[in-house]
């Protein structure tokens, strides 16, 4: 038997068992799980580092050609401060308490948790419940959309928009940042997905949809800007919804928005009410975005021929 028979023999046992399909998803996605719980805690400290250091160059090249002598003094000097490498995959992960590294053992979804009790096996300092929460909602959604849209590429391209929405509601959530690392190629590549026809928007309404999506948002900042004075969202957001136009297409972008906005008042006045948080905190919009576009991604026909019939009938 060649590769190619014993691949297409593999395919279709994959095919005629959905539970099989289904698991090997939810295994991986735990590991995927994993890995965006290493983004989400890292990528807003590696941006941080790296405008600091942007800051602190533009600022020894504005005081070297600046002869004024006060303005050479307080500057920092990037040269001599001894700078660490750090990125997604270096240093290795370490307990924050006590800085035991984390073994390979350790460091399996979920499992490991569990069996450590939720503590660092050197000093017991516990570990945050979020980081198997996370393992645990990577791998159920992603189980959602590959129940959706079953065996098809297209399944594979879903996955990651909804990693991507996964680590971006998070990042979003902690420190009020939606990196363009994450939102500008994932956005390109709904774009992409529909000029291969792997997805099923056609590429028009995929190239409208990232415009009307940054559009919409923008204008709505501009207009609250000029009616309070005050910012009511990021240049993130727009970008966000700029992406999840790309993907979904323009015409999902009333249901996204709809829904975000229904989420986003929901758990906000909950916060107010219940929690007594100050109302003129601002509340990340990413959160709510990224869930819109995620039901919007799974049961976005459902809705719209579920109101269209409530709407004929
Ligand atoms: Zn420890």
């Amino acid at each position: 038997m060649d590769i190619f028979t014993s691949l297409l023999d593999f395919y279709s046992y994959i095919d005629s068992n959905t539970a099989f399909f289904l698991s090997s998803v939810f295994l991986l996605s735990l590991m995927i799980g994993s890995f965006l719980n290493v983004v989400i805690y890292r990528l807003p400290i590696m941006l941080k580092c790296e405008w600091k250091n942007d800051c602190i160059e533009f600022l020894s090249e504005l005081s070297d050609s600046n002869e004024d002598k006060d303005v050479k003094n307080c500057s920092n000097n990037p040269q001599e401060e001894k700078t660490e490498i750090f990125n997604l995959s270096v240093p290795r992960s370490r307990c924050p308490s006590c800085g035991h590294q984390i073994t390979a053992l350790e460091n399996i979804p979920v499992i490991s948790w569990l069996f450590l009790k939720g503590k660092c096996s050197a000093c017991h300092h516990p570990i945050s419940i979020r980081y198997p929460l996370v393992e645990l909602c990577t791998a159920l959604f992603s189980v959602l959309v590959a129940y959706t849209y079953g065996i098809q590429w297209f399944t594979l391209a879903a996955l990651i928009l909804t990693w991507s929405m996964i680590a971006l509601a998070i990042i979003d959530f902690d420190t009020q940042l939606l990196p363009d690392d994450i939102t500008l190629p994932i956005m390109w590549l709904g774009v992409l997905m529909s000029l291969l026809s792997i997805s099923s928007i056609t590429l028009e309404s995929s190239v409208i949809g990232l415009m009307i999506g940054y559009g919409s948002l923008w204008s709505i900042y501009q207009l609250f800007k000029i009616l309070t004075g005050k910012e009511g969202m990021g240049f993130g957001d727009f970008k966000l919804l700029a992406l999840l136009g790309a993907w979904l297409g323009w015409q999902s972008l009333p249901l996204i928005l709809l829904l975000s906005a229904l989420v986003g008042s929901i758990v906000g006045i909950s916060l107010i009410l219940l929690l007594g948080r100050d109302k003129n905190i601002p509340i990340p919009f990413g959160p709510y975005l990224a869930s819109a576009g995620f039901i919007s991604l799974i049961w976005g026909e459902q809705i719209k021929h579920t109101y269209l019939n409530m709407m004929l009938s």
